[in-house]
């Protein structure tokens, strides 16, 4: 597994480890901070959910509203009966998680989906039913039911019940299964907190008798998922969706730091038109990635952006176009040493068919591609936005002088 692949668990791994911290640190917090103890999981998971839903992030939103209006209950029953906190308890660490694994078992269809009413009968369902078992137990006439409910092997609790720690089980793994990173992708932060976000909640129903670790935990399992609503919405704003290459918004804001002296390329994919109209536009997006795989590797310090289409960015901070040169060209000489192999439309379904075919040397044609590259430096005190322009004038001499060069 690639390193890159461990980042989203940092944050949930660290959310953990300060939950944690604050439960040995709370006997030493001044006393004004001690209403953190019990605002803090309602702003974590209000935060979060109002977050979601702005964001439009389904899951995440199914998962912090419903243990949001479980931890409520829960308080809330607290004050009425034993056994509604009961009940209540038990409803929290069986129907969350459930929720929770309902949700990740549907590919993430956003908040205002139109068939999302659907959700929110079932959470209201659900929450009837709770209150009603919770009302009805606590009458020693009609109760006796319920307490039977309850105290079946499966539902009995705390700390949390069989039922519960199955459900916990089975969500974690499907939480899992979805943040596995797929070939050539990485894996998503919020995915990957979901996970993280069910430890938290695990652990808080299982100290739920201490109700600083409860309190603490609850309030981590909406943290987590928070910080990970805000990470993914930075990527989205400062990657490229389909090279992963950070974006022009990110070469904008880099631009705005740079010192006195660094290069600027501009790199162009050559009669990339043509290679779409030839061979579809999926295939021009997988000589992009092809493009992006080798610019990826670019040394010398040098960053590469994608800066729109078949547009690329490639910035030395602190080198001069000297330095840069024998990069930019080693990069060029690289997409131009690449055969491609075709994929896409015209592939064979079955491989008896593509056998005969490549026997024919039908499919096994490859395809080259080449880019053009410009290059400027900073020189009479230009601004990067200034240079950047030179370098788009450089390409396009690039361009003029043949392609497939390097010109400055
Ligand atoms: P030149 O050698 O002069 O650069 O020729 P060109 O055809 O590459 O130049 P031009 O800028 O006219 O064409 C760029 C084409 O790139 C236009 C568009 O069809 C295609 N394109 C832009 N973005 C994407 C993309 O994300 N995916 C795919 N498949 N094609 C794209
Ligand atoms: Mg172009
Ligand atoms: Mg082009």
């Amino acid at each position: 597994m690639r390193s890159d692949n461990l980042k989203p668990g940092i944050a949930p791994a660290a959310i953990l480890a300060a939950a944690a911290l604050a439960l040995f640190a709370e006997p030493y917090l001044p006393p004004t901070l001690s209403g953190l103890k019990t605002l803090g999981p309602y702003l974590a998971l209000l935060l979060g959910a109002a977050v979601a839903y702005l964001f439009n992030r389904g899951r995440a939103f199914i998962a912090l509203i419903s243990l949001l209006i479980a931890y409520a209950g829960y308080e809330f029953a607290l004050g009425v009966s034993g056994f509604a906190a009961r009940a209540v308890y038990t409803a929290l660490v069986v129907l969350v998680p459930a929720n929770i694994l309902a949700a990740l078992a549907f590919p993430e269809r956003g908040v205002h989906h139109f068939y999302n009413h659907r959700w929110m009968l079932l959470g209201v369902a659900e929450a009837v039913l709770v209150a009603w078992i919770a009302a009805a137990g606590a009458s020693g006439v009609s109760g006796t039911a319920w307490h039977a409910l309850l105290d079946n092997a499966l539902l009995r609790s705390p700390p949390t019940p069989l039922a519960g720690r199955m459900l916990f089980a089975a969500a974690f793994i499907a939480a899992v299964a979805r943040a596995w990173p797929k070939p050539g992708e990485t894996a998503s932060a919020l995915d990957a907190a979901m996970a993280g976000m069910l430890i938290a909640l695990f652990i808080a129903c299982e100290w739920s008798r201490t109700p600083n670790v409860f309190g603490a935990f609850i309030a981590a399992a909406g943290a987590i998922l928070l910080v990970a609503l805000l990470q993914e919405s930075h990527r989205m704003a400062f990657r490229d969706e389909l090279t992963g290459l950070p974006s022009r918004r990110a070469l904008q804001e880099r631009m705005a730091g740079l010192g006195p002296a660094y290069a600027i390329a501009m790199a162009d994919v050559d009669h990339f038109k043509k290679f779409n109209d030839a061979h579809g536009h999926d295939t021009g997006d997988q000589v992009l990635k092809l493009v992006t795989a080798r610019l990826a590797t670019v040394e010398g310090g040098g960053i590469a952006y994608r800066y729109g289409g078949e547009e690329f960015t490639v910035l030395f901070p602190d080198s001069s176009i000297e330095q840069a040169l024998p990069h930019l060209e080693a990069i060029r000489a690289s997409i131009e040493g690449y055969r491609m192999a075709m994929r896409g439309g015209d592939r064979p379904k079955d491989m008896e068919e593509g056998s005969k075919r490549r026997a024919r040397r039908e499919i096994d044609a490859t395809l080259s591609v080449t880019v053009s590259i410009g290059v400027a430096e900073p020189g009479d005190e230009l601004t990067p936005a200034q240079v950047l322009r030179a370098a788009d004038e450089a390409l396009y001499r690039a361009k003029k002088g043949g392609r497939n060069r390097v010109s400055r």
